[in-house]
């Protein structure tokens, strides 16, 4: 019963990030109008605009104009729920669920609109880093902890962005690879929530996670050609996604690291 609300919770905000995404950046209420097909702006009536299931329903398109609808939707519905359902299955009922929902759905949001922009406007990432730090006075309280891994993930940024623009960039160059930065401003809120809601040791298992994802990725989309050039890969989806492997594992992975390595 409990995960039927899990996933239906999932499910719900799942459609309503989807709105935030889309409005947030241009400035619009996320609250008002109430949905409308991006194409026609015709409205969409509440039985379409069930998660995942209206999109099959519908064929993947618009019920009046017949427009398609981007596969993002029911995949960003799909994935809360996922998401939602993963949290709750790995802390149970407790507080790091509460918190840990709102960090995947802040995390969410942020990856795809610096997807879709290639920038995280502050109006989302400096609230987060509120929250985050909120949210860590709640028990066992670990604020500490929050502070030094919001510290850390925003020093990582900084270096990295002035590693980049000082050494990295020029060597580039030098192998003839015109490569922008992925790494800007608005990553470095972005990168200090994340360590507001990881602590120290899962940040910086996330921050070597994102690079290393990263990397990987940047390599194989040179590697196929789809990065034009100064078409920079945004960092934030890297970051992200370096977020849940800290998350979930950060506390296995770190433990696992100082026995090995340390002692
Ligand atoms: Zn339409």
């Amino acid at each position: 019963m409990i995960w039927l609300l899990v996933v239906l919770l999932g499910l719900a905000l799942g459609s309503f990030f989807n709105v935030c995404i889309h409005r947030i950046p241009l400035g619009q209420s996320v609250v008002f109008p109430p949905s409308y097909c991006p194409r026609c702006k015709k409205r969409i009536r509440p039985y379409d605009n069930i998660p995942v299931l209206s999109w099959i329903l519908l064929g993947g398109r618009c019920r009046s104009c017949r427009k398609p609808i981007s596969l993002r939707y029911p995949v960003v519905e799909a994935g809360t729920a996922l998401l939602f359902a993963a949290i709750f299955a790995r802390f149970g009922l407790s507080w790091e669920t509460l918190s840990g929902l709102v960090f995947v759905s802040l995390l969410l949001v942020m990856a795809f609109v610096d997807l879709d922009h290639q920038v995280i406007p502050f109006r989302l990432s400096i609230p987060g880093v509120i929250l985050g730090i909120t949210l860590s006075f709640l028990p066992p309280g670990r604020t500490v902890d929050a502070l030094l891994g919001a510290a850390a993930g925003a020093g990582f940024v900084l270096f990295a962005w002035l590693l980049w623009r000082y050494v990295l960039a020029g060597v580039f160059r030098r192998f003839g690879i015109d490569q922008k930065e992925g790494i800007g401003v608005g990553d470095l809120p972005f990168a200090a929530m994340l360590g507001s809601f990881l602590g120290l040791s899962s940040t910086l298992v996330a921050l070597f996670a994102a690079v290393a994802v990263g990397v990987a990725i940047g390599l194989v989309l040179q590697w196929v050609g789809r990065t034009g050039k100064g078409q920079p890969i945004p960092f934030g989806p890297f970051l992200a996604a370096g977020a849940l492997v800290g998350l979930f594992f950060g506390a296995s992975i770190a433990d696992w690291y100082v026995a090995a390595v340390l002692s």
